[in-house]
């Protein structure tokens, strides 16, 4: 793609932030507003520019799905797989390996799940959940928390350690000396060892640097300090680093990530420059007004650049079962000729929401696709171990412990298991990096293991699927029992679509990050869900809270929320409460009802308690499909091409929105519109009144 062309579209901060020279660059700004966008357009742009070999780029995310996003988006700017992007642990992963390699050394076992060892080290200690330790584990190494510290950094982030913190931090040192002696690596160490081959060998860290002198982040509001001292060994003292987040959807600060690293990204760095991006592109106002509310701030987070669409919609419903059909008659509804399924999705808080959800749109005859998949419930090995445990006086605790001991791996050596993504260093092994739903279970990556026979692989695999339901089962379920949980799974129908046919997504929330669809439901807004029960400190309800945001924010056109007073869990059924959040959102669409725009929604709902009706705002055209502003724009674009200039150069989108709300017709009028100067006036001012007289006849 030429460099200019990639220019196009974009607002004057995009356009800057692509364009900027030198200097480390932080772009923030809220979602939908075009940072991946940007980050993207940006490597194009300096390929295209001859700025950049694009050999020598280095694009990091969080999650092999968002690693997948952006070459995906890449190659559709014509970057082909030039380009190196992944996920921090996929390149770590990448480079020991080449080093262990190059200096002959027999690579270590990968220790794909830390749930069997850490469950063996605790083995006297029946009841505490190992899951529970692995966790705080992984948070201490996210935060760069040595054993002996952990006891305090414990106490002042308010973890809640399932056993005594000073426990937890032997557990943690024995875990440590554990893996040495077995000669195992798991995930955390593969970044702390990437880091550290950096700061001991200067001459194999000039390589790595030379080799990924152009830096990218994604979504940095989720980067760990783990994470962060490898980009810095990454960097070395290159400054060509370029960054983009988003602070209010920073939710995986419970798992160790810091979103600090991001807000005090330009004060670390004196010779940076922050580009904030204040457009939203993605959703329309009434949708960015609910996003507004969630936050509880006083303003909309962003400017709508969509027209108006409908307002949101909240449901109140009797019961769970009753949302869930509710939620598919309305997806029915939603559902015409030039509107696939696959524009709506159905997003929750938890992974086991979406079992009632799916249930009754595989009833309703919706096609379905579950971001994790549910089909292995159906297979027969599956239904063996249900009847299992289905019979009575059987231990659940118990049963599923051994279910997991079963599936207990042949841990195949490192070279084995990676063999077949050598070149692949999207798909090294940290897909649940970031899934805190999708807690560690024994059977992780069983499609490795080359003694298997691919039936065998794939028995495994559905008990696998099976012991994380039941796990999920275990934490919902204040009273588990073994026919609890078969009611539980019951309820989970065998009704899935082929991977690529049209149909519904469903998601959490922390699933659908960074994506977006025209049509979004979001369901179970009650309390223990929005927040989750588990959120006890401020900080870990305000990340609850910003979740619910991000949720919010990935509709583009339509939103609908609800909640249900009453929800089963196994067989019991318990009363439910609605969401805190709920109350500011409903304030929300009451006003939007009235035909308001609640830019600022708590002066608004003051105001309508007070004196009724209340003042209504100018209605301003700020939409892409206002055809005054197309008109603008359009003429914008061709004359900045012609003139070989940046269209902002010419005049800013806030000048051609002045120009589409004002419509002068006279040179006078044009004057007194706010961005156009005398010289301005005088060079276009004709072209100008044309292009206006033209859109109005
Ligand atoms: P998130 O915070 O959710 O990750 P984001 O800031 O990364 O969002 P993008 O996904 O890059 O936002 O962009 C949101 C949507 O808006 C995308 O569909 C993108 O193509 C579109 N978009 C962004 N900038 C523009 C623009 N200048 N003109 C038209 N569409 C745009
Ligand atoms: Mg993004």
């Amino acid at each position: 793609m030429d460099a200019e062309s990639l220019l196009d579209g974009l607002n004057e901060q995009q356009v800057a932030a692509v364009t900027h020279q030198g200097g480390p660059l932080v772009v923030l700004a809220g979602a939908g507003s075009g940072k991946t966008r940007v980050l993207t357009r940006r490597i194009a742009h300096r390929v295209a520019t001859d700025q950049t070999d694009p050999r020598r780029v280095l694009a990091l995310t969080f999650t092999r799905k968002a690693a997948a996003e952006l070459r995906g988006r890449l190659r559709h700017l014509g970057l082909r797989d030039d380009v190196v992007a992944g996920t921090f642990h996929g390149i770590a992963l990448t480079q020991l390996r080449q080093r262990w390699a190059d200096r002959g050394i027999a690579p270590p076992a990968l220790l794909d799940r830390k749930y069997r060892l850490v469950s063996q080290l605790m083995s006297r200690r029946q009841g505490v959940e190992a899951l529970d330790v692995v966790s705080e584990i992984e948070w201490a190494r996210a935060r760069l928390v040595t054993p002996e510290q952990y006891p305090a950094a414990a106490e002042l982030a308010g973890r809640n350690s399932p056993i005594a913190p000073a426990e937890l931090g032997e557990l943690m040192h024995r875990f440590a000396q554990e893996k040495r002696q077995r000669r195992v690596v798991d995930f955390d160490d593969l970044l702390a060892l990437a880091t550290r081959d950096l700061l001991v060998d200067p001459e194999y860290a000039a390589a790595v640097r030379w080799r990924h002198r152009h830096l990218y982040v994604d979504e940095f509001q989720d980067v760990n300090p783990l994470q962060f001292e490898l980009l810095k060994a990454w960097r070395g003292d290159g400054d060509d680093l370029f960054v983009v987040g988003d602070p209010n959807q920073a939710i995986y600060g419970w798992n160790g990530a810091d979103p600090n690293l991001l807000r005090t990204f330009a004060r670390r760095e004196p010779a940076s420059t922050v580009i904030e991006l204040k457009e939203n592109y993605r959703s329309t106002p009434q949708i960015l007004a609910a996003a507004g509310a969630a936050l509880g701030e006083r303003k909309a987070p962003l400017e709508a650049h969509r027209s108006d669409g409908s307002v949101p919609t909240i449901t109140a419903y009797p019961t769970d079962q009753d949302e869930a059909q509710g939620i598919a008659e309305t997806i029915r509804r939603a559902k015409t000729a030039d509107r696939p399924w696959a524009d709506q999705a159905v997003l929750v808080r938890t992974n086991a929401q979406l079992v009632p959800i799916e249930q009754a749109l595989v009833a309703a005859g919706i096609p379905v696709r579950v971001r994790g998949g549910s089909g292995p419930l159906a297979s027969t090995e599956v239904k063996t171990e249900l009847r299992a445990l289905g019979r009575p006086g059987v231990d659940l605790t118990m049963a599923i412990r051994a279910l997991d001991e079963s599936l207990r791996l042949n841990r195949s050596p490192f070279e084995t298991a990676l063999a077949e993504r050598a070149d692949d260093v999207s798909s090294a092994p940290t897909e649940d990096e970031h899934e805190p739903n999708s807690r560690p279970t024994p059977a992780g990556r069983l499609d490795e293991d080359q003694t298997l026979t691919p039936a065998e692989i794939e028995r495994r695999q559905n008990l696998a699927a099976f012991s994380r339901l039941a796990h999920e089962y275990l934490t919902i379920d204040p009273a588990p029992t073994g026919p609890g949980l078969v009611a539980w799974v019951g309820t989970i129908s065998a009704g899935e679509v082929q991977l690529d046919g049209d149909a519904v997504e469903l998601a959490t929330f922390h699933g659908a990050k960074g994506l977006e669809w025209p049509i979004v439901h979001l369901a179970g807004l009650e309390q223990g869900f929005v927040p989750i029960s588990y959120a006890k400190t401020a900080e870990q309800i305000a990340e609850e809270q910003r979740l619910l945001y991000v949720g919010i924010t990935r509709a583009e056109l339509e939103l609908h929320l609800s909640w249900a007073a009453e929800r089963t869990f196994g067989t019991r059924s318990a009363k439910r409460q609605p969401s805190p959040h709920l109350g500011r959102l409903q304030s929300a669409v009451d006003l939007l009802q009235r035909g308001h725009r609640p830019l600022d929604w708590r002066a608004e709902v003051a105001r309508s308690r007070g004196a009724l009706p209340p003042k209504s705002r100018p209605n301003r055209t700020l939409a892409p499909d206002d055809p005054t502003f197309d008109a603008l724009h359009t003429w914008r674009r061709n004359r900045a091409r012609a003139a070989d200039v940046p269209p902002f150069v010419l005049f800013t989108d806030q000048t051609l929105r002045a120009l589409a709300d004002r419509r002068p017709s006279t040179r006078s009028q044009l004057a007194a519109t706010p961005g156009i100067g005398p010289a301005k006036l005088e060079r276009y001012g004709d072209e100008l009144l044309e292009v206006l007289r033209r859109v109005g006849s």
